[in-house]
């Protein structure tokens, strides 16, 4: 069971301004530990504990009983404050220091921080809910360490990493930072795979151990999500979790990559777990047949580090996008499309590949999901039928063709890669637009939009389990007009 903390670089740098500001008078004057206090949601699942930031509150001089350069220590009722705040919403809570004179690394707990830890971390932890976790963290110069206190067995575990999503100081979209008492030496050991050599030498070693270590999910195995999946394994991806509730019906196989005439009938993530299983082995594969609504695909999917969004509807696009904003996520999604216009022969043709790192907008404050549509494609099927039948929503079949599908499942895979190992040279672009007919990529750049209902200030951002996913629910005989096509 490894524990890992997760910060959106926004609330990441806001900590560490107010942990290790330099002196007022810009002399080499010793400055006084700070701290502060991060609430958090939780992503737990079996194999692991992610605790995500949502907010910080940074303690005031007021809010402290001692401080110097040496110590640090909260008013009782400071500390009330924040657990009550947790009791009553939720939350987790960690607790975070400075040790302004720790400088390179190997930064840790004192014997006086483990003192307190041991004596206060059991009955405080018992102020909040069950579900949650108390940690405390530790923050130098160049290095940082952090536990959690255990309650199933009254003991203090290290946090093993603290991830950090979006710019960081080292200009990587994903930093991993491991904490003192996590590192287990052996990070970079290893040898890489003589299949993956070829990679290597554009990767690294380190780069390629990132990819086998990655799990990542790819919702959708459509056109796109075949494709998709198939370069995953090619790539090296460590573990793979499939998830599509749909068989492979004749009219497919013009563009399930590498499925055969005789997989008709069979569960598709069935047909991809085999297909994987033979050309890579060494993958870890997870096959899930239900829709990305369910519980049990939800479950699979948190559990991730990365998601690829392969769906053809705004529906299934608008659960993906809260779930990476909830979760801390970070999501891939692309689509293709082409638009047959009522002249003959005249069409428009392409696709585009989102990145949404979490802490740096969404899809729905970038325009890119339907509400009304992804209403209409979430409602129960009789809702759906009826509405139907009244001429709302489409069962007109879209064009699809796998070249289309090739390109952008393509673009999509490569940000993964630049994502996991090459970020530092490659600028992330939060939106790719491929346009078939001029052949063309453009790079577009966003403005965040900061009253987001999802992704804003009084979003869901690192709520992890607190709440169950939002899925609106479309009104039965009262469809909005913009659901008729
Ligand atoms: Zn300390
Ligand atoms: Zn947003």
């Amino acid at each position: 069971m490894s524990i890992e903390i997760v910060f959106p670089v926004g609330l990441w740098d806001e900590l560490n301004r107010h942990l290790l500001r330099a002196p007022k008078d810009g002399s080499d004057h010793l400055v006084d530990e700070q701290m502060a206090f991060v609430i958090a949601g939780i992503n737990r699942s079996d194999s692991r504990i992610r605790i995500l930031a949502h907010e910080i509150h940074t303690a005031k001089p007021e809010h402290l009983f001692r401080q110097s350069p040496a110590a640090i220590a909260p008013r009782m009722e400071y500390v009330a404050s924040m657990l009550a705040r947790c009791r009553r919403d939720g939350w987790s809570l960690i607790e975070v220091h400075s040790h302004p004179f720790a400088s390179g690394r190997g930064t840790t707990f004192s014997s006086i921080d483990w003192r307190n830890d041991r004596r206060t971390m059991p009955p405080t932890s018992g102020f909040l809910p069950d579900v949650a976790m108390y940690a405390s963290m530790v923050i130098g110069q160049e290095s940082l360490d952090a536990h959690v206190y255990e309650r199933s067995t009254n003991s203090i575990v290290p946090v093993t990493n603290i991830y950090v999503l979006g710019r960081g100081a080292n200009n990587r979209a994903i930093t991993s930072i491991p904490t003192t008492s996590g590192f287990n030496g052996n990070y970079h050991a290893g040898s890489v795979e003589e299949r993956h050599q070829r990679q290597e030498l554009l990767f690294g070693g380190e780069g390629q151990r990132m990819l086998s270590r990655a799990a990542i999910a790819v919702v959708g195995l459509g056109g796109l999500g075949s494709f998709v999946a198939l370069e995953l394994a090619y790539l090296g991806i460590g573990r793979l979790v499939l998830i599509d509730p749909d068989c492979v019906e004749k009219s497919n196989l013009n563009r399930l990559m590498g499925a055969k005439s005789t997989d008709i009938g069979r569960k598709k993530v069935e047909v991809y777990r085999d297909l994987i299983g033979a050309i890579a082995p060494g993958t870890q594969i997870a096959a899930v047949d239900s829709s990305i609504a369910s519980e049990e695909a939800l479950n699979y999917a948190k559990d991730c580090d990365l998601l690829m969004g392969c769906v053809d509807n705004h529906g299934a696009r608008l659960i993906l996008n809260h779930l990476a904003i909830r979760y801390l996520l970070p999501l891939i999604d692309a689509g293709t499309g082409i638009r047959l216009s009522g002249v003959k022969r005249s069409f428009a043709m392409g696709g585009q590949v989102h990145v949404v790192i979490p802490g740096t907008g969404c899809l729905e404050c970038r325009g890119f999901i339907d509400a009304s549509k992804a209403a209409f494609e979430l409602a129960p099927p009789d809702i759906r039928g009826y509405e139907r039948e009244h001429g709302y929503g489409t069962q007109q079949v879209a064009p699809s063709v796998v070249f289309l599908n090739g390109v952008v499942a393509s673009l999509q895979v490569a940000e993964i890669a630049y994502l996991l190992n090459l970020s530092e040279l490659i600028p992330v672009i939060p939106l790719n637009i491929y346009d078939a007919i001029k052949r063309n990529v453009i790079a577009v750049s966003i403005k965040d939009y900061k009253a987001c209902p999802t992704c804003g200030v009084d979003g869901v951002q690192g709520v992890g389990d607190l709440a169950p996913i939002h899925v609106p629910i479309a009104s039965a005989g009262k469809p909005p007009p913009s659901i008729a096509r």
